[in-house]
């Protein structure tokens, strides 16, 4: 990634060879409207000077007949000067009409762009907050930035062809006046462009600051934070930070502000001086007869359109070179590398045979995350084989959901061996691998859907398969209960849209079981799957689970000791590592941490009865 901060004028323009790349996004968002809008532009910038050629002939046409013909000989130049005047109207609508819908085609495209590029990041690269800063740029820049560029290179192409077109009348006249009127412009540009630097590293300096701006806002604003916010009275509180951050953000932009006018003001100056003197010049040679008062008239107009077209080029290019900037930021975004996805296979590992897991094993694993320096696993070992399954035990932050993390291939950076029918995992195409794969992790997703497709997205291949999503439902114990909800499997759930029903926390985690239960996987893995479910749901779900994973390979986490008779191997972890393994009674027998932490459960729960 470049180092931003050391953005030299030559790194700016060097921006522009992302030009083409530039070029195919906007040819790939809409080739029709991409090129209407060229031609409207080119067919604009011709115009002023068309306009102006044909107001010539008019005065000149009337000074010099008005003594001696009828008024019907300037009909002709009239006629031609309002044709003009109307076909330029006629420009401008379509110009606006194709410019609406090809802005909505762009931002469209490169939206799609950056969820098809978030689709397929790994999570190591997901859950890196420089990685998030950049997707916030992108995601920032992608409504507006390519189109402004767009229209940054159609003004420069209109106002070079109006430029070159009106310079050139007065070129024939005096070309040493219409390089003077080029020239202000030409020495701010490097001021101009110094400003655009200033303003960009503001703005990108300015993203993770902008991101805890809109996390503040959510816990302020969103259904599953506000309850807390109200009962904490976190509320002055938060809005008092966001408050900080935004007045910053407005102290910056005024900044940017007050530079600019002074700029302009400057610059504008120099420019109006050099102006009058031309105008000035003009008027002495028209009074002294040294040019005819229709040429006159043109020169005057055609001073003022060489300057502001001069001007407005230079500031366009000023912009461009600033947003190239942000577009580059984009484009680093959609660059990233994942060394997780398929493409870090070799060409024959892609190939590898895989259909059912049949083994997993682990050997001497050791694991810390990305920029972390501590082991949360530390020679791990085990391995299960087809119709087994496994518990986790261990307290709260003892790599439990880790060990469950790595054989979801979410992170690939470990030590050690992790085998899944003796072949590596980093060998196995990632695709065939999820398809054997039904998971309900610990912070799984509620899906403010109907309850159809928060079962059916277990296996989106089959959502519209009506008997699979009721056999999920049904392995999962919930048939009865979606029968007494008002629409039953049609129901819309959760409360941000119209005619949500809210389910309660068990409930949720249950339709999360049901969709891991949707495919036909040979894996099944539960990530505290009781958490949030009474004793009775539990049984069940449990008992359900035991059926599910016959002949398969079934792995839980739980806290719930009552439940870890369902298994056929017990690993208890302490701090990232197995310290006792085993059956539920061989491990009681052993009398160490297992046994300890069962009997405190068991004596809680008769105390509690
Ligand atoms: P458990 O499931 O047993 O409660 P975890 O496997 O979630 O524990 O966590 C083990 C350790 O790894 C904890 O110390 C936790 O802080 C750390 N950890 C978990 N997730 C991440 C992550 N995404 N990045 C960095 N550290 C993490």
């Amino acid at each position: 990634m470049v180092n931003v901060d050391s953005i030299s004028i030559r790194s700016i323009i060097f921006t522009f060879s992302l030009w083409p790349r530039i070029f195919n996004i906007l040819w790939k968002a809409n080739q029709f409207y991409f090129f209407c809008i060229l031609v409207l532009s080119i067919s604009r910038g011709l115009m002023p000077a068309l306009t102006l050629i044909a107001t010539q002939q008019v005065v000149n046409t009337i000074v010099l007949n008005n003594q001696t013909s009828e008024f019907n000989i300037v009909l002709v130049p009239l006629a031609v000067f309002v044709s003009l005047f109307f076909l330029n109207e006629l420009l401008m609508i379509f110009q606006m009409h194709t410019s609406t819908v090809y802005q909505t085609y762009l931002s469209n495209h490169v939206k799609v762009e950056i969820i098809k590029k978030v689709g397929k990041m790994s999570l190591p690269n997901f859950e890196n907050s420089l990685i998030q800063d950049q997707l916030q740029r992108s995601q920032q820049e992608a409504d507006f930035r390519p189109y402004e560029i767009f229209q940054q290179i159609l003004s420069i192409i209109t106002g070079a062809v109006t430029l070159v077109s009106s310079a050139g009348i007065l070129l024939t006249w005096n070309w040493k006046l219409t390089l003077l009127l080029g020239l202000v412009p030409i020495l701010f540009f490097f001021a101009y462009l110094s400003l655009g630097k200033k303003e960009f590293l503001i703005h990108y300096h300015r993203v993770p600051n902008q991101r805890k701006s809109w996390y503040l806002l959510q816990l302020q604003t969103r259904d599953s934070s506000f309850k807390e916010a109200k009962i904490y009275r976190l509320s002055n509180y938060l809005l008092k930070e966001y408050r900080n951050i935004i007045n910053q953000f407005l102290k910056e932009d005024k900044f940017l502000a007050n530079k600019r006018t002074q700029l302009s003001i400057v610059s504008q100056l120099c420019g109006n001086i050099i102006v009058g003197i031309i105008v000035f010049y003009v008027a002495y040679a028209g009074f002294y007869g040294d040019i005819n008062i229709g040429n006159l008239v043109a020169y005057f107009s055609a001073i003022t359109l060489t300057y502001t077209n001069s001007q407005t080029i230079v500031w366009d290019i000023v912009d461009i070179c600033k947003n190239n900037l942000y577009i580059q930021q984009l484009f680093f975004f959609l660059d990233l590398k994942d060394g997780h996805d398929e493409g870090a296979l070799t060409k024959d590992k892609q190939t590898v045979f895989f259909s059912e897991i049949e083994t997993i094993e682990f050997r001497n694993v050791y694991f810390k995350y990305p920029a972390t320096e501590n082991y949360v696993l530390k020679n791990v070992n085990f391995k299960l084989r087809r119709g087994e399954t496994l518990a986790l035990v261990g307290q709260n932050g003892s790599g439990k959901s880790t060990i469950i993390k790595l054989i979801c291939k979410l992170y690939n950076d470990y030590e050690g061996e992790i085998l899944i029918n003796g072949i590596s995992i980093r060998d196995i195409p990632t695709e065939l691998f999820y398809k054997e794969l039904g998971v309900v992790f610990q912070d799984f997703v509620n899906y403010e859907m109907s309850l159809w497709k928060n079962v059916g997205f277990g296996d989106i291949d089959n959502l519209n398969d009506e008997n699979r999503v009721n056999d999920a439902i049904e392995k999962s114990g919930l048939t009865a209960f979606v029968q007494t909800l008002p629409k039953q499997k049609n129901t819309q759930l959760g409360k941000y849209f119209l005619d949500g029903y809210q389910l309660s926390g068990g409930q949720w985690q249950r339709l999360a079981i049901a969709r891991a239960f949707m495919r036909d996987a040979s894996l099944y893995i539960l990530d505290e799957p009781s958490a949030a479910l009474d004793s009775v749901a539990e049984a069940n779900i449990f008992k359900k689970f035991g059926d599910l994973v016959e002949g398969r390979i079934g792995i839980f986490i739980s806290h719930r000791y009552t439940s870890m008779h369902f298994a056929d191997h017990i690993l208890v972890l302490q701090q990232g590592e197995v310290v006792e393994r085993g059956t539920h009674e061989e491990l009681l027998e052993i009398a160490g941490v297992y046994s300890r932490l069962y009997r405190l459960q068991m004596n809680n729960l008769k105390k509690a009865k």
